[in-house]
């Protein structure tokens, strides 16, 4: 679209780039420009960066991670931040090191229930038959069809779909394959950054012109480039801008565009869902378990508890914190946010037993309920593989970022997250050039989200 520079973008109030969203995907975009002579300006609604990345502080008296937790394998793209600020990392063994309940009620440790009971093993190795899904079928499905029993269908639902965010019936099948079979792409290990994501946050910000509190709600744009105005009534105007935003606010129109973007991204935007996802977060008086056992992958709802301060080297501090997701939490959270606590809390202490269990301090941090967030991260509608794809495609002047851009491999994490940005900004970057701006910056050559980024 936009090739030629209108006179009207030479005016000085006209950033080069205006990037949408904070979070993880706009503050790596945001760096990866920063050595270009770009005016870039960063537009956030919250008064916080990274988004669906949130250390907080102040809940057990060490970095306690709200949103994202760890970093999904050892080669992750994250790694480089890790290593670039010396950030210390623990590894979290969370399949050997937990007790599951099996579906006789036995509540074993990870390691024995395997040798027990092979259903266990389904999510590790998941040898399944060389049967192509079928072009609109769920995951559950494909799964029923090739012929998985109950106990292993259990198994799945509690021990990778509540992870990835959504229940089965909602995922593609021939997406969520994809991904199985790219798993170890970037590694299969997860650690956590003992310092918190916070600090990978804060090191992108450094040197970003940011305005926080600013909430977008309608983007013009054309070859004019693009006007975005906020709901308090500012106008940022820019040659081009990243969108950034969560695919939830995206997909509920919180944010207007003039024109309605074209069929294909509309088309993406319906392909792909936002599953509700929140953490349960409990701080306790005492340890509850072993200090070997970090995780209890529970038979109730539920399904997946973990404990933040177990392997953490700056606190004594007990907290347990359970993610839930799709049909489990709309069950939880049918009834008040106290009610849901307590409810959530029940099912624990008859994994633990400990029937009389009283916690200090209980949060429940719901990110569907998030406006600026709504939902926990993205997953493929079944027939709808290749959404991811056609959402990342850029329509200048407008570019494309953010977990639900990323490959399926990679889509809904923070490397992923990270790598969009840094995709985008190589993007933007090129058509900046196109239309005549100084870039001076580096530009690697490396416009794929896969590709090695300029940290
Ligand atoms: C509970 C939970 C646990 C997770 N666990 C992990 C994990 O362990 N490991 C992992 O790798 N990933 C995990 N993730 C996923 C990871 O957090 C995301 O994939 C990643 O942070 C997304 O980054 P993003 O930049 O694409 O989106 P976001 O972080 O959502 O950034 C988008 C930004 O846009 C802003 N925004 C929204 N609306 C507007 C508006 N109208 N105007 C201006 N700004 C707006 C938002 O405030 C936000 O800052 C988890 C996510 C959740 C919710």
């Amino acid at each position: 679209m936009a090739e030629t520079v209108d006179p009207a973008l030479q005016d000085p109030e006209v950033y080069d780039v205006l990037v949408l969203g904070a979070g993880m995907a706009g503050l790596a975009t945001g760096h990866a420009l920063l050595e270009d002579d770009l005016d870039v300006l960063v537009l956030e609604a919250r008064d916080r960066l990274g988004g669906r990345v949130h250390t907080d502080r102040q809940f057990a008296g060490f970095p306690l991670e709200l949103g994202a937790e760890f970093i999904h394998g050892e080669r992750a793209a994250t790694w480089r931040w890790v290593d670039r600020l010396g950030l210390a990392t623990v590894h979290w063994t969370k399949l050997d090191d937990s007790w599951v309940r099996l579906a006789d009620g036995r509540r074993l440790t990870m390691r024995e229930a395997r040798a027990v009971s092979p259903a266990l093993d389904v999510t590790r190795t998941w040898e399944l038959p060389e049967v192509p899904p079928r072009p609109l079928e769920s995951f559950g499905d494909y799964l029923r069809r090739v012929g998985f029993d109950r106990e292993r269908l259990d198994y799945v639902r509690r021990a990778f779909a509540n992870a990835a965010g959504e229940s089965m019936r909602f995922l593609d099948a021939t997406a969520t394959l994809a991904y199985l079979n790219a798993t170890d792409l970037d590694g299969l290990e997860d650690y956590r950054i003992v310092e918190g994501y916070g600090a990978i946050v804060e090191a992108l910000g450094v040197g970003l012109d940011i305005e926080t509190r600013t909430v977008v709600n309608r983007v013009r744009w054309g070859a004019q480039g693009v006007t975005v105005t906020t709901d308090d009534g500012r106008e940022f105007r820019g040659r081009t801008a990243v969108i950034t935003l969560p695919l939830g606010v995206l997909q509920a129109g919180d944010v207007t565009f003039d024109p309605p973007l074209p069929a294909p991204k509309r088309q993406a935007l319906a392909g792909l869902g936002m599953g509700p996802v929140a953490k349960f977060v409990y701080r306790f008086a005492e340890p509850l378990t072993p200090d070997e056992i970090q995780a209890v992958y529970a038979a109730g709802n539920p399904p997946m508890w973990w404990s933040p301060s177990a392997p953490h080297p700056t606190t004594e501090a007990v907290v347990w914190s359970a993610l839930v997701s799709g049909d489990g939490l709309v069950e939880l959270t049918r009834v008040s946010e106290e009610d849901a606590l307590e409810r959530a809390l029940e099912a624990f202490r008859r994994e633990v037993g400990r029937p009389g269990l009283r916690p200090l301090q209980a949060k429940l941090v719901d990110w569907s309920a998030d406006p600026f967030a709504r939902g926990g991260y993205s997953h493929v509608r079944p027939g709808h593989h290749g959404a991811r794809e056609l959402l990342a495609e850029p329509t200048p002047p407008l570019f494309w970022a953010g977990e639900a851009t990323a490959p399926e491999e990679r889509a809904a994490t923070v490397h992923g997250a990270l790598l969009t940005g840094e995709r985008a900004a190589v993007e933007v970057r090129r058509a900046l050039e196109r239309m005549g701006a100084r870039v001076v910056g580096e530009d690697d050559g490396a416009a794929t989200a896969g590709a090695e980024p300029v940290v």
